[in-house]
């Protein structure tokens, strides 16, 4: 089976933006993978001549315990399932208790997790990223999922974790 790659993150940070732009193209396959629900969404993915599954796990929003620890469980839950994490955060807001309570559990996994620092539309909030190594999950990669910025470098470090 192909490697799967998780991304995880608060609502609005960016995540299904990001999952478009590296698929390339709006409209996705959606693949029949086992234990992915209407919140956990499968696609097929390429980039550098290797296919890899994208499981974008939008549609999460606050149940009855709360937006930290809703979000903290589909962690574990991809930590679990996928091969690699993606933790996005909105770089324009930087790390929330949110995002650190995610790291947290984030930190605990033996499996790859990259940082995408997202919505870094324009160089001027470069220097703001450097803040988000403070979560512990090393090296932040500014993107802008939106315009397109950087997310070639991202993409290579997804792909030699993989
Ligand atoms: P998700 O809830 O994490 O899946 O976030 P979405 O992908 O739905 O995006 C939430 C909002 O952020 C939308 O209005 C997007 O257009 C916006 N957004 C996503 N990426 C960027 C970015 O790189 N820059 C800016 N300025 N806005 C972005
Ligand atoms: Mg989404």
């Amino acid at each position: 089976a192909q490697p799967v790659l998780a991304v995880v993150g608060r609502p609005n940070v960016g995540k299904s933006t990001l999952v478009n732009r590296i698929l390339g193209r709006r409209e996705a396959v959606v693949q029949d993978v086992p234990g992915v629900t209407r919140d956990r969404v499968a696609y097929d993915a390429f980039w550098a001549g290797r296919r890899f599954t994208l499981v974008d796990t939008g549609g999460w929003e606050p149940d009855a315990t709360g937006l930290q620890a809703s979000v903290a469980t589909q962690a574990e839950m991809a930590m679990q399932t996928a091969d690699a994490v993606l933790l996005v955060v909105d770089a324009t807001v930087g790390a929330t208790a949110t995002d650190e309570a995610v790291a947290r559990v984030l930190r605990r996994s033996k499996k790859p997790v990259l940082l995408a620092a997202n919505k870094v539309d324009d160089d001027r909030l470069l220097a703001d990223t450097a803040s988000l190594w403070s979560l512990g999950l090393g090296e932040p990669y500014p993107v802008s999922a939106l315009h397109g910025r950087s997310s070639g470098d991202l993409l290579d470090a997804i792909m030699a974790a993989l």
